[in-house]
């Protein structure tokens, strides 16, 4: 069987990373994206080398329609033809919505939403000459189902379920399948950054009482990425605890 290989923007930290460990010990070539340069990337970058038979790991600002046009150029260099793609980068500015300024606003959605149109936008007339490839975007369940304090982050996770359902119309009849993986708490920086009150808060309303790990993410996009999900697209999946039920 040919050798998969994957782009999984966001792969330093948290669930990307854990995307990308769990696609290199499955027997993928991976390259990788994150936005500073420093320990986390290079201890990511350090383990993809002796999980990956092929690896690539470098900066990239999502946001940036050109430097991801010449990411996915280098990335291809280096690890070959791409043909899955897992957008997973993503921030948060956490504010009501009276108290946030613009450029809160800009940044969450160029980030969320407008990054991972610029990697679809980069890789999907390669998948369409090649009749195949699968994408994944992560979401949040506060995209689904908004989330209070999260008006810019919820519209851009909202804006991820619109972008995906359209696209896989789209391209289905080329081969190619694209789906939403929306998680709920997942212990991460992102959600480490969170006050002790809101964490627990949070906790009170999960039913199966704790947090999700990244690999518990990273699971359902390794499925959803291969041929065992090659029925399934335009479809949006909550990792959740529960939170939602
Ligand atoms: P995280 O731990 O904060 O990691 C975020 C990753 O995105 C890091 O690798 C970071 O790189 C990268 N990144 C941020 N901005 C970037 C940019 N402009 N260009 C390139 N890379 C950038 O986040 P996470 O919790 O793993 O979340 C991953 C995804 O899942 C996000 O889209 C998030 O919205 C979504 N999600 C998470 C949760 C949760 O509970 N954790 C829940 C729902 C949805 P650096 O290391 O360089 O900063």
């Amino acid at each position: 069987m040919a050798q998969h290989r994957v782009l999984v923007t966001g792969a330093s930290r948290g669930i990307g990373r854990a995307v990308a460990m769990r696609l290199a010990h499955d027997g993928y070539a991976i390259a990788g994206c994150y936005s500073k340069e420093g320990g986390a990337a290079r201890r990511t970058a350090c383990e993809l080398q002796e999980q990956a038979k092929v690896s690539y790991l470098a900066a990239c600002d999502v946001s940036d329609t050109d430097a991801v046009e010449r990411f996915v150029k280098i990335a291809e260099e280096k690890i070959g033809p791409i043909d899955l793609l897992v957008n997973n980068a993503g921030i948060t500015r956490d504010q009501p919505l009276v108290l946030s300024q613009a450029e809160d606003w800009n940044a969450v959605v160029a980030t969320n939403l407008t990054g991972a149109w610029n990697f679809c936008r980069a890789l999907t007339f390669r998948f369409m000459k090649n009749r195949s490839g699968s994408i994944v975007n992560l979401s949040s369940v506060a995209g689904v189902y908004g989330n209070a304090g999260q008006t810019a982050y919820a519209a851009s996770k909202a804006g991820i379920i619109g972008l995906s359902k359209s696209l896989a119309k789209e391209v289905a009849g080329y081969g190619i399948r694209v789906n939403v993986v929306a998680p709920g708490f997942i212990d991460t920086d992102m959600t480490g950054a969170l006050s002790g009150k809101t964490r627990e808060k949070a906790l009170s309303q999960i039913p199966l009482r704790r947090y999700g790990q990244p690999e518990e993410v990273a699971d359902l996009v390794a499925f959803l990425l291969s041929e065992r999900a090659s029925y399934i697209t335009g479809q949006v999946f909550q990792v959740d605890g529960g939170i939602t039920l």
